[in-house]
Protein backbone atom coordinates (compact mmCIF):
# COMPACT_ATOMS: atom_id res chain seq x y z
CA UNK A 1 0.00 0.00 0.00
CA UNK A 2 1.11 3.47 -0.44
CA UNK A 3 1.25 5.23 2.74
CA UNK A 4 0.68 8.93 3.19
CA UNK A 5 3.52 11.19 3.80
CA UNK A 6 5.89 13.32 1.91
CA UNK A 7 6.54 10.32 -0.97
CA UNK A 8 10.79 11.84 -1.58
CA UNK A 9 11.30 11.43 2.21
CA UNK A 10 8.98 7.92 2.42
CA UNK A 11 11.37 4.38 2.49
CA UNK A 12 11.13 2.52 -0.66
CA UNK A 13 8.91 -0.24 0.47
CA UNK A 14 7.65 -3.14 -2.05
CA UNK A 15 4.67 -4.07 -0.04
CA UNK A 16 3.30 -7.07 -0.83
CA UNK A 17 -0.32 -8.41 -0.29
CA UNK A 18 -0.42 -8.02 3.63
CA UNK A 19 -3.14 -10.84 3.78
CA UNK A 20 -1.36 -13.27 1.82
CA UNK A 21 1.90 -12.60 3.65
CA UNK A 22 -0.54 -13.67 6.92
CA UNK A 23 -1.63 -16.51 5.42
CA UNK A 24 1.39 -17.80 4.48
CA UNK A 25 2.85 -16.95 8.31
CA UNK A 26 -0.06 -19.08 9.34
CA UNK A 27 0.43 -21.88 6.71
CA UNK A 28 3.99 -22.58 7.96
CA UNK A 29 3.79 -22.11 11.86
CA UNK A 30 0.88 -24.82 11.29
CA UNK A 31 2.87 -27.20 9.67
CA UNK A 32 5.58 -26.19 11.87
CA UNK A 33 3.31 -27.31 14.94
CA UNK A 34 1.85 -30.56 13.02
CA UNK A 35 -2.32 -28.73 13.40
CA UNK A 36 -4.34 -30.33 11.01
CA UNK A 37 -5.07 -29.48 7.63
CA UNK A 38 -9.07 -28.51 7.96
CA UNK A 39 -7.96 -25.92 11.09
CA UNK A 40 -4.44 -24.50 9.04
CA UNK A 41 -7.65 -23.84 5.88
CA UNK A 42 -9.86 -22.41 8.59
CA UNK A 43 -7.44 -19.89 10.07
CA UNK A 44 -6.17 -18.80 6.35
CA UNK A 45 -9.77 -17.55 5.31
CA UNK A 46 -12.10 -14.80 6.83
CA UNK A 47 -15.56 -16.37 8.12
CA UNK A 48 -17.21 -13.30 6.83
CA UNK A 49 -16.59 -9.89 4.93
CA UNK A 50 -19.39 -6.85 3.67
CA UNK A 51 -18.53 -4.37 1.63
CA UNK A 52 -20.38 -1.36 1.39
CA UNK A 53 -20.97 1.29 -0.91
CA UNK A 54 -23.15 4.19 0.81
CA UNK A 55 -23.72 7.79 -0.30
CA UNK A 56 -23.02 10.55 2.18
CA UNK A 57 -24.53 14.33 1.94
CA UNK A 58 -21.13 16.53 2.03
CA UNK A 59 -21.82 20.40 3.29
CA UNK A 60 -21.35 21.81 -0.41
CA UNK A 61 -24.80 19.76 -1.03
CA UNK A 62 -23.19 17.41 -3.40
CA UNK A 63 -23.23 13.22 -2.61
CA UNK A 64 -19.90 11.48 -2.62
CA UNK A 65 -20.19 7.48 -2.54
CA UNK A 66 -18.12 5.84 -0.07
CA UNK A 67 -16.80 2.49 -0.02
CA UNK A 68 -16.65 0.61 3.59
CA UNK A 69 -15.52 -3.03 4.49
CA UNK A 70 -16.38 -5.29 7.60
CA UNK A 71 -14.69 -8.62 7.74
CA UNK A 72 -14.89 -10.73 10.28
CA UNK A 73 -11.76 -13.18 10.38
CA UNK A 74 -12.82 -15.48 13.43
CA UNK A 75 -15.68 -16.05 16.18
CA UNK A 76 -14.30 -18.88 17.66
CA UNK A 77 -13.12 -18.02 20.89
CA UNK A 78 -15.78 -15.39 21.37
CA UNK A 79 -17.06 -12.22 19.20
CA UNK A 80 -15.29 -10.58 16.98
CA UNK A 81 -13.33 -8.04 17.66
CA UNK A 82 -11.50 -5.30 15.93
CA UNK A 83 -11.27 -1.27 14.96
CA UNK A 84 -12.55 0.81 12.13
CA UNK A 85 -10.04 2.58 10.13
CA UNK A 86 -10.45 5.41 8.15
CA UNK A 87 -7.92 6.16 5.79
CA UNK A 88 -7.82 7.25 1.61
CA UNK A 89 -5.76 3.45 1.07
CA UNK A 90 -7.87 1.21 2.50
CA UNK A 91 -9.13 -1.97 1.04
CA UNK A 92 -10.35 -5.42 1.29
CA UNK A 93 -6.55 -7.48 1.56
CA UNK A 94 -5.99 -4.69 4.13
CA UNK A 95 -9.03 -4.95 6.12
CA UNK A 96 -8.65 -8.80 5.84
CA UNK A 97 -5.31 -8.92 7.07
CA UNK A 98 -5.62 -6.71 10.23
CA UNK A 99 -8.93 -8.65 11.15
CA UNK A 100 -6.65 -12.12 10.95
CA UNK A 101 -4.37 -10.21 13.18
CA UNK A 102 -6.87 -9.29 15.70
CA UNK A 103 -7.89 -13.14 16.03
CA UNK A 104 -4.11 -13.77 16.48
CA UNK A 105 -3.72 -10.84 19.05
CA UNK A 106 -6.75 -11.63 21.34
CA UNK A 107 -5.37 -15.09 21.41
CA UNK A 108 -1.94 -14.28 22.28
CA UNK A 109 -3.11 -12.56 25.70
CA UNK A 110 -6.08 -14.98 25.85
CA UNK A 111 -9.01 -12.60 25.79
CA UNK A 112 -13.08 -14.49 24.80
CA UNK A 113 -12.75 -12.58 21.54
CA UNK A 114 -12.15 -13.23 17.77
CA UNK A 115 -11.05 -10.78 15.40
CA UNK A 116 -12.88 -8.22 12.62
CA UNK A 117 -12.13 -5.36 11.31
CA UNK A 118 -13.83 -2.40 9.47
CA UNK A 119 -12.70 0.64 7.31
CA UNK A 120 -14.10 3.10 4.81
CA UNK A 121 -11.79 4.68 2.12
CA UNK A 122 -11.60 8.55 3.33
CA UNK A 123 -10.03 11.40 4.16
CA UNK A 124 -10.50 12.29 7.80
CA UNK A 125 -8.33 15.01 7.59
CA UNK A 126 -10.08 17.12 4.85
CA UNK A 127 -13.65 16.46 6.25
CA UNK A 128 -15.78 18.47 8.12
CA UNK A 129 -16.82 16.98 11.74
CA UNK A 130 -20.68 16.89 10.42
CA UNK A 131 -19.26 15.10 7.29
CA UNK A 132 -17.57 12.69 9.38
CA UNK A 133 -20.31 12.08 11.41
CA UNK A 134 -22.60 11.43 8.51
CA UNK A 135 -20.39 8.99 6.96
CA UNK A 136 -19.78 7.13 10.07
CA UNK A 137 -23.65 6.73 11.12
CA UNK A 138 -24.39 5.65 7.66
CA UNK A 139 -21.45 3.30 7.57
CA UNK A 140 -22.63 1.73 10.99
CA UNK A 141 -26.21 1.72 9.99
CA UNK A 142 -25.04 -0.59 6.61
CA UNK A 143 -22.75 -3.04 8.41
CA UNK A 144 -25.09 -3.39 11.26
CA UNK A 145 -25.80 -6.82 9.75
CA UNK A 146 -22.67 -7.60 11.53
CA UNK A 147 -21.83 -5.40 14.79
CA UNK A 148 -23.22 -6.02 17.90
CA UNK A 149 -22.20 -6.69 21.47
CA UNK A 150 -22.14 -10.53 21.58
CA UNK A 151 -21.12 -10.74 17.92
CA UNK A 152 -18.86 -8.09 16.79
CA UNK A 153 -17.62 -4.88 18.44
CA UNK A 154 -15.29 -2.32 16.99
CA UNK A 155 -13.05 -0.07 18.34
CA UNK A 156 -10.95 3.20 16.84
CA UNK A 157 -7.97 2.49 14.90
CA UNK A 158 -6.38 5.43 12.35
CA UNK A 159 -8.27 8.02 11.45
CA UNK A 160 -11.11 7.39 13.98
CA UNK A 161 -11.25 8.41 18.21
CA UNK A 162 -13.67 8.25 20.59
CA UNK A 163 -16.40 10.72 18.81
CA UNK A 164 -16.76 8.50 16.50
CA UNK A 165 -17.20 5.42 18.75
CA UNK A 166 -20.18 7.48 20.40
CA UNK A 167 -21.39 8.16 17.07
CA UNK A 168 -21.47 4.75 15.89
CA UNK A 169 -23.30 3.94 19.79
CA UNK A 170 -26.00 6.38 19.08
CA UNK A 171 -26.85 5.17 15.83
CA UNK A 172 -26.83 1.21 16.98
CA UNK A 173 -28.97 2.72 19.41
CA UNK A 174 -31.18 4.50 18.23
CA UNK A 175 -31.72 1.00 15.28
CA UNK A 176 -32.44 -0.77 18.79
CA UNK A 177 -34.72 1.35 20.59
CA UNK A 178 -32.49 0.93 23.59
CA UNK A 179 -29.01 2.24 24.42
CA UNK A 180 -26.61 -0.25 23.87
CA UNK A 181 -22.87 0.46 25.31
CA UNK A 182 -21.30 -3.00 24.53
CA UNK A 183 -21.16 -2.48 20.71
CA UNK A 184 -18.34 -0.24 20.65
CA UNK A 185 -15.52 0.00 22.67
CA UNK A 186 -12.89 3.44 22.95
CA UNK A 187 -16.27 5.32 23.52
CA UNK A 188 -15.69 8.73 25.75
CA UNK A 189 -15.26 8.47 29.23
CA UNK A 190 -18.86 9.95 29.88
CA UNK A 191 -20.24 7.76 27.84
CA UNK A 192 -19.40 4.31 29.20
CA UNK A 193 -15.74 4.45 28.00
CA UNK A 194 -13.01 2.92 30.12
CA UNK A 195 -10.16 4.91 32.38
CA UNK A 196 -7.29 4.47 30.28
CA UNK A 197 -8.56 3.07 27.19
CA UNK A 198 -7.58 5.90 25.15
CA UNK A 199 -3.18 5.52 26.21
CA UNK A 200 -4.06 1.69 26.54
CA UNK A 201 -2.32 0.57 23.42
CA UNK A 202 0.85 3.05 24.03
CA UNK A 203 1.16 2.20 27.61
CA UNK A 204 0.74 -1.88 26.50
CA UNK A 205 3.86 -0.79 24.21
CA UNK A 206 5.57 0.83 27.18
CA UNK A 207 5.30 -2.54 29.47
CA UNK A 208 6.76 -4.16 26.85
CA UNK A 209 9.45 -1.92 26.29
CA UNK A 210 10.00 -2.89 30.37
CA UNK A 211 9.46 -6.30 29.90
CA UNK A 212 12.33 -6.57 27.40
CA UNK A 213 14.46 -4.15 29.15
CA UNK A 214 14.78 -6.34 31.99
CA UNK A 215 15.46 -9.20 30.14
CA UNK A 216 18.27 -7.88 28.39
CA UNK A 217 19.50 -6.28 30.80
CA UNK A 218 18.74 -2.65 29.74
CA UNK A 219 18.26 -0.07 31.84
CA UNK A 220 15.26 2.47 29.95
CA UNK A 221 16.91 5.23 32.26
CA UNK A 222 18.47 7.36 29.66
CA UNK A 223 17.64 4.92 27.09
CA UNK A 224 17.06 6.59 23.39
CA UNK A 225 14.02 5.84 21.68
CA UNK A 226 12.56 7.08 18.08
CA UNK A 227 8.68 6.71 17.61
CA UNK A 228 7.49 6.63 13.62
CA UNK A 229 3.86 7.81 14.43
CA UNK A 230 3.14 10.00 17.01
CA UNK A 231 -0.60 9.64 16.79
CA UNK A 232 -2.61 7.70 19.54
CA UNK A 233 -0.51 4.93 19.86
CA UNK A 234 3.00 6.59 19.57
CA UNK A 235 2.10 9.74 21.10
CA UNK A 236 1.15 7.65 24.17
CA UNK A 237 3.54 5.37 23.73
CA UNK A 238 6.64 8.67 24.06
CA UNK A 239 4.81 10.20 26.57
CA UNK A 240 5.02 6.87 28.95
CA UNK A 241 8.36 6.34 28.12
CA UNK A 242 9.53 9.77 28.47
CA UNK A 243 8.18 9.25 32.12
CA UNK A 244 10.00 5.94 32.57
CA UNK A 245 13.29 8.24 32.11
CA UNK A 246 13.98 7.34 28.22
CA UNK A 247 15.13 10.13 26.05
CA UNK A 248 12.77 10.37 23.07
CA UNK A 249 15.31 11.63 20.24
CA UNK A 250 13.11 11.71 17.18
CA UNK A 251 9.43 11.50 16.20
CA UNK A 252 7.22 11.67 13.63
CA UNK A 253 3.92 12.33 11.93
CA UNK A 254 2.51 12.15 8.32
CA UNK A 255 3.90 15.50 7.64
CA UNK A 256 7.55 15.02 8.45
CA UNK A 257 9.86 14.09 11.18
CA UNK A 258 12.18 16.50 13.85
CA UNK A 259 14.88 15.30 15.83
CA UNK A 260 16.95 16.42 19.15
CA UNK A 261 19.76 14.36 20.30
CA UNK A 262 19.78 15.80 23.77
CA UNK A 263 15.88 14.60 23.73
CA UNK A 264 12.54 16.10 22.92
CA UNK A 265 10.03 17.97 25.39
CA UNK A 266 7.26 15.24 24.45
CA UNK A 267 4.39 17.05 26.34
CA UNK A 268 5.70 20.36 24.35
CA UNK A 269 5.73 18.41 20.79
CA UNK A 270 2.34 17.01 21.22
CA UNK A 271 1.02 20.94 22.48
CA UNK A 272 2.63 21.56 18.68
CA UNK A 273 0.98 18.83 16.96
CA UNK A 274 -2.28 19.55 19.02
CA UNK A 275 -1.81 23.55 17.49
CA UNK A 276 -0.44 23.21 14.04
CA UNK A 277 -1.59 19.93 13.53
CA UNK A 278 2.42 19.02 12.39
CA UNK A 279 5.22 17.75 14.74
CA UNK A 280 7.33 19.90 11.95
CA UNK A 281 8.40 23.29 12.76
CA UNK A 282 8.68 21.71 16.68
CA UNK A 283 11.72 24.66 18.12
CA UNK A 284 14.05 22.89 20.02
CA UNK A 285 14.28 20.03 17.36
CA UNK A 286 15.83 20.03 13.43
CA UNK A 287 14.54 18.22 10.42
CA UNK A 288 14.56 14.14 9.89
CA UNK A 289 13.30 12.09 7.01
CA UNK A 290 11.43 9.15 7.69
CA UNK A 291 14.59 6.56 6.61
CA UNK A 292 16.85 8.92 8.83
CA UNK A 293 14.47 7.99 11.90
CA UNK A 294 14.01 4.72 11.27
CA UNK A 295 17.67 3.91 10.53
CA UNK A 296 18.88 6.12 14.32
CA UNK A 297 21.47 4.57 16.32
CA UNK A 298 18.92 4.13 19.35
CA UNK A 299 18.15 1.77 21.87
CA UNK A 300 14.53 1.16 21.17
CA UNK A 301 12.58 1.93 17.97
CA UNK A 302 8.99 2.23 17.74
CA UNK A 303 7.25 1.92 14.62
CA UNK A 304 3.66 3.36 15.29
CA UNK A 305 2.20 4.75 12.04
CA UNK A 306 1.09 2.21 8.83
CA UNK A 307 2.20 -1.48 7.61
CA UNK A 308 5.17 -2.28 5.40
CA UNK A 309 7.28 0.42 6.85
CA UNK A 310 10.12 -1.14 7.86
CA UNK A 311 11.06 -3.82 4.67
CA UNK A 312 13.52 -5.20 2.69
CA UNK A 313 15.25 -1.92 1.53
CA UNK A 314 15.62 -0.14 4.61
CA UNK A 315 15.99 -3.09 7.21
CA UNK A 316 19.77 -3.71 7.22
CA UNK A 317 20.05 -0.01 8.38
CA UNK A 318 18.18 -0.53 11.04
CA UNK A 319 20.37 -0.16 14.22
CA UNK A 320 17.87 -0.03 17.60
CA UNK A 321 18.75 -2.59 19.46
CA UNK A 322 14.73 -2.89 20.62
CA UNK A 323 12.16 -2.64 17.83
CA UNK A 324 8.52 -2.51 19.45
CA UNK A 325 5.38 -3.08 17.28
CA UNK A 326 2.82 -0.48 18.00
CA UNK A 327 0.95 -0.25 14.29
CA UNK A 328 -0.29 -3.00 13.02
CA UNK A 329 1.95 -5.48 10.27
CA UNK A 330 5.00 -2.39 10.88
CA UNK A 331 7.63 -4.84 9.30
CA UNK A 332 7.54 -6.82 6.15
CA UNK A 333 8.37 -10.49 6.17
CA UNK A 334 11.58 -10.35 4.46
CA UNK A 335 12.77 -7.44 6.34
CA UNK A 336 11.77 -9.45 9.48
CA UNK A 337 14.12 -12.31 8.94
CA UNK A 338 16.61 -9.29 8.17
CA UNK A 339 16.12 -7.80 11.68
CA UNK A 340 16.26 -11.43 13.17
CA UNK A 341 19.77 -11.88 11.63
CA UNK A 342 21.05 -8.65 12.80
CA UNK A 343 20.09 -10.06 16.05
CA UNK A 344 17.38 -7.56 16.93
CA UNK A 345 14.68 -8.06 19.58
CA UNK A 346 11.61 -7.70 18.18
CA UNK A 347 8.60 -7.55 20.34
CA UNK A 348 5.66 -8.57 17.49
CA UNK A 349 2.14 -6.44 16.85
CA UNK A 350 0.28 -8.96 17.67
CA UNK A 351 1.85 -9.24 21.74
CA UNK A 352 3.52 -5.40 21.52
CA UNK A 353 -0.18 -3.39 20.56
CA UNK A 354 -2.25 -6.19 22.52
CA UNK A 355 -2.77 -3.39 25.28
CA UNK A 356 -5.93 -1.48 23.01
CA UNK A 357 -7.66 -4.63 22.85
CA UNK A 358 -7.57 -5.43 26.54
CA UNK A 359 -8.59 -2.50 27.95
CA UNK A 360 -11.64 -2.79 25.04
CA UNK A 361 -12.61 -5.92 26.58
CA UNK A 362 -12.32 -4.20 30.14
CA UNK A 363 -14.40 -1.72 28.54
CA UNK A 364 -16.75 -3.93 27.22
CA UNK A 365 -16.93 -6.17 30.46
CA UNK A 366 -17.55 -2.59 32.71
CA UNK A 367 -20.54 -1.93 30.10
CA UNK A 368 -22.48 -5.04 30.50
CA UNK A 369 -22.11 -5.16 34.42
CA UNK A 370 -22.89 -1.01 33.96
CA UNK A 371 -19.86 -0.72 37.22
CA UNK A 372 -17.09 0.65 36.13
CA UNK A 373 -13.12 0.28 37.48
CA UNK A 374 -10.52 3.00 38.63
CA UNK A 375 -7.55 4.33 36.12
CA UNK A 376 -5.01 2.13 38.50
CA UNK A 377 -7.67 -1.11 38.64
CA UNK A 378 -7.43 -0.65 34.64
CA UNK A 379 -4.16 -0.02 34.35
CA UNK A 380 -3.21 -3.12 36.92
CA UNK A 381 -5.17 -5.45 35.40
CA UNK A 382 -3.66 -4.33 31.85
CA UNK A 383 0.00 -5.27 33.24
CA UNK A 384 -0.53 -8.25 34.59
CA UNK A 385 -2.08 -9.19 31.47
CA UNK A 386 0.94 -8.03 29.57
CA UNK A 387 3.31 -9.48 31.34
CA UNK A 388 1.64 -13.14 31.68
CA UNK A 389 1.40 -12.77 27.50
CA UNK A 390 4.80 -11.88 27.31
CA UNK A 391 5.98 -14.00 29.30
CA UNK A 392 4.24 -17.27 27.86
CA UNK A 393 5.30 -15.93 24.54
CA UNK A 394 9.34 -15.46 25.63
CA UNK A 395 9.01 -19.29 27.15
CA UNK A 396 8.08 -20.44 23.42
CA UNK A 397 10.53 -18.25 21.83
CA UNK A 398 13.47 -20.00 24.20
CA UNK A 399 12.07 -23.65 23.91
CA UNK A 400 11.29 -24.05 20.74
CA UNK A 401 14.34 -21.72 19.53
CA UNK A 402 12.14 -19.40 17.41
CA UNK A 403 12.22 -15.05 17.11
CA UNK A 404 8.93 -13.49 19.35
CA UNK A 405 7.13 -13.37 16.31
CA UNK A 406 6.81 -16.92 15.34
CA UNK A 407 6.59 -17.70 19.09
CA UNK A 408 3.81 -14.96 19.56
CA UNK A 409 1.51 -17.04 16.25
CA UNK A 410 2.32 -20.09 18.00
CA UNK A 411 0.67 -19.36 21.12
CA UNK A 412 -2.72 -17.86 19.04
CA UNK A 413 -2.42 -20.85 17.22
CA UNK A 414 -2.36 -23.27 19.90
CA UNK A 415 -5.23 -21.59 21.44
CA UNK A 416 -7.40 -20.80 18.20
CA UNK A 417 -6.58 -24.97 17.26
CA UNK A 418 -8.01 -26.08 21.10
CA UNK A 419 -10.56 -24.05 20.54
CA UNK A 420 -11.82 -24.99 16.65
CA UNK A 421 -11.07 -28.38 17.96
CA UNK A 422 -12.95 -28.49 20.77
CA UNK A 423 -15.82 -26.92 19.65
CA UNK A 424 -16.27 -29.22 16.48
CA UNK A 425 -17.81 -28.14 13.34
CA UNK A 426 -21.80 -27.57 13.20
CA UNK A 427 -23.87 -29.35 11.89
P1 LIG B 1 -3.49 7.55 14.43
O1 LIG B 1 -4.20 7.95 13.21
O2 LIG B 1 -3.86 8.15 15.75
O3 LIG B 1 -1.93 7.76 14.26
C1 LIG B 1 -1.19 7.38 13.15
C2 LIG B 1 0.01 8.30 13.11
O4 LIG B 1 0.88 7.91 12.06
C3 LIG B 1 -0.38 9.76 12.83
O5 LIG B 1 0.39 10.60 13.64
C4 LIG B 1 0.00 9.95 11.36
O6 LIG B 1 0.32 11.30 11.08
C5 LIG B 1 1.21 9.05 11.29
N1 LIG B 1 1.54 8.65 9.94
C6 LIG B 1 0.71 8.28 8.96
N2 LIG B 1 1.42 8.00 7.85
C7 LIG B 1 2.72 8.16 8.19
C8 LIG B 1 3.93 8.03 7.49
N3 LIG B 1 3.95 7.65 6.24
N4 LIG B 1 5.07 8.28 8.15
C9 LIG B 1 5.07 8.68 9.44
N5 LIG B 1 3.95 8.83 10.14
C10 LIG B 1 2.80 8.58 9.52
O7 LIG B 1 -3.60 5.95 14.49
P2 LIG B 1 -3.33 4.99 15.72
O8 LIG B 1 -4.63 4.62 16.31
O9 LIG B 1 -2.24 5.55 16.57
O10 LIG B 1 -2.80 3.69 14.96
C11 LIG B 1 -1.44 3.57 14.53
C12 LIG B 1 -1.12 2.10 14.29
O11 LIG B 1 -1.38 1.36 15.49
C13 LIG B 1 -1.97 1.42 13.22
O12 LIG B 1 -1.20 0.43 12.59
C14 LIG B 1 -3.09 0.77 14.02
O13 LIG B 1 -3.69 -0.30 13.33
C15 LIG B 1 -2.29 0.31 15.22
N6 LIG B 1 -3.09 0.06 16.41
C16 LIG B 1 -3.89 1.03 16.96
C17 LIG B 1 -4.60 0.74 18.12
C18 LIG B 1 -5.42 1.78 18.83
O14 LIG B 1 -5.88 1.50 19.94
N7 LIG B 1 -5.60 2.96 18.29
C19 LIG B 1 -4.51 -0.53 18.70
C20 LIG B 1 -3.69 -1.49 18.13
C21 LIG B 1 -2.98 -1.17 16.99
Amino acid sequence: MTTEGPKDTMPVCEVANPFEEIQKHIDNICRRMNVSEGINARLQQCERELIVHFPVKMDDGTIKIFTGYRVEHSDTRGPAKGGIRYHPDVNLDETRALAAWMTLKCAVVNLPYGGAKGSVACNPKVMSQGELERLTRRYTTEISVFIGPERDIPAPDVGTNPQIMAWIMDTYSMHKGYSVLGVVTGKPIGLGGSRGRLEATGRGCVICTQLVSKHLGISLDGATVAVHGLGNVGGAAAKLLAKEGCKIIAVSDSTGGIYNSKGLDIDAVLRHKKETRSVVGFKDSEAITYPELLGLDCDVLVPAALEGVICAANADSIKAKVIIEGANGPTTPDADATLCENGKFVVPDILANAGGVVVSYFEWVQGLQSFFWSEEEVNSRLTGVMDNAFHEVLEISQREKVNMRDAAYMLAIQRLAYAMTTRGIFP
